[in-house]
């Protein structure tokens, strides 16, 4: 229960205080992405981060910048891409949507602009566990993220104090942080240790009573992993819900970040996905006119309106 309203605080703290990219609830395994959900990912720029977000707000599909398709000559998607046609097909009008492809006359497609690489330097990846107590499967999830080594940084955080035996039981390259979601006081209790990113990692599948299934990942697909979650992170934020349809919920602010869905019923941030009929408090109304984009605009190096370079088109019938 309590930790929703403790990642969001997280998330608007740090978005107040670093200069990075952040965003929630982001895949970071590779031979089984489902099986690795990050509760915070927070991208620091890198020297491209303007041209990045020049080209578009949205996240660009990781299939659209592996294509063959570059600025210069016009391509069929159909032959650019190493996948299906009707994959290929769909990618592409999604990549024109954004504003990342643009259409030619006779329907092949190209770049707007280059994409650019070096966009994002360092990847934080965080777990958050406000009650250390009632741990579940933490430690299992913070050694998934060390043996993969996505993130250039994995931390803990929590609202517990914590102790030296909960130091001794985390796995040591964990950083720690204490955080106070009504405050937004941040104690390091611990630096993480910076992961081997560039190299190959090992991913845990599944555990059993007796063995965990593993699977050896390449330095090249941990390199494409990590672009997806930066972009994924970029597109997506941390603001990914709407608000309820209740007369009681209102967008309330942290530390300067806006949008934090507060419920003047309960008295605090709630989950609107847990939001319904079947609250006491439930006044059904329309839900509240918020602006997530605006929330987010200026707070991040994020930017809601790129100029001049998105062109939203449609349609690729010529190649149909
Ligand atoms: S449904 Fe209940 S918890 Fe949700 S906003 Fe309304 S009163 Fe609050």
């Amino acid at each position: 229960m309590r930790e929703f309203p403790f990642e969001l605080a997280l998330c608007a703290h740090l978005e107040a205080t670093e200069d990075w990219v952040v965003g929630r609830q982001i895949g970071g395994g590779v031979r089984a992405p489902a099986n690795r959900i990050l509760d915070v990912v927070c991208v620091e720029p890198g020297p491209e981060m303007d041209t990045r977000a020049e080209l578009t707000p949205e996240t660009v599909p990781d299939a659209a910048v592996e294509s063959d398709v570059g600025v210069g000559r016009a391509r069929d998607p159909r032959t650019a891409f190493d996948c299906s046609p009707e994959h290929a097909r769909a990618v592409a009008e999604r990549a024109v949507e954004i504003g990342f492809f643009e259409r030619e006359v006779g329907g092949g497609v190209r770049q707007v602009a280059r994409y650019p690489d070096d966009w994002f330097g360092r990847i934080v990846g965080i777990e958050n566990k406000p009650d250390l107590d009632s741990p579940g499967d933490l430690l299992t999830q913070l050694r998934k993220d060390v043996s993969i080594a996505l993130a250039d940084e994995v931390i803990l955080a929590t609202e517990s104090y914590v102790t030296g035996a909960h130091l001794n039981r985390i796995p040591e390259a964990v950083g720690v942080w204490r955080f106070d979601p009504e405050t937004g006081d941040r104690e390091v209790v611990r630096e993480a240790e910076p992961l081997a990113t560039s190299g190959p990692g090992v991913e845990l599948l599944e555990k059993h009573p007796l063995r965990t299934d593993v699977a050896p990942v390449s330095a090249d697909e941990k390199a494409r992993q990590r672009r997806r979650m930066a972009e994924r992170a970029y597109g997506k934020g941390w603001r990914t819900y709407d608000f309820p349809a209740c007369g009681e919920i209102e967008s309330a602010e942290r530390e300067g970040s806006d949008g934090l869905p507060y419920c003047a019923w309960k008295g605090r941030v709630v989950n609107p996905t847990e939001c319904g009929p079947n609250c006491p408090g439930h006044d059904p109304a329309d839900p509240p006119d918020v602006d997530v984009a605006d929330a987010r605009d200026g707070r991040t190096p994020w930017v809601a309106e790129p100029e001049g370079k998105a062109r939203r088109q449609s349609g690729l019938d010529r190649f149909g």
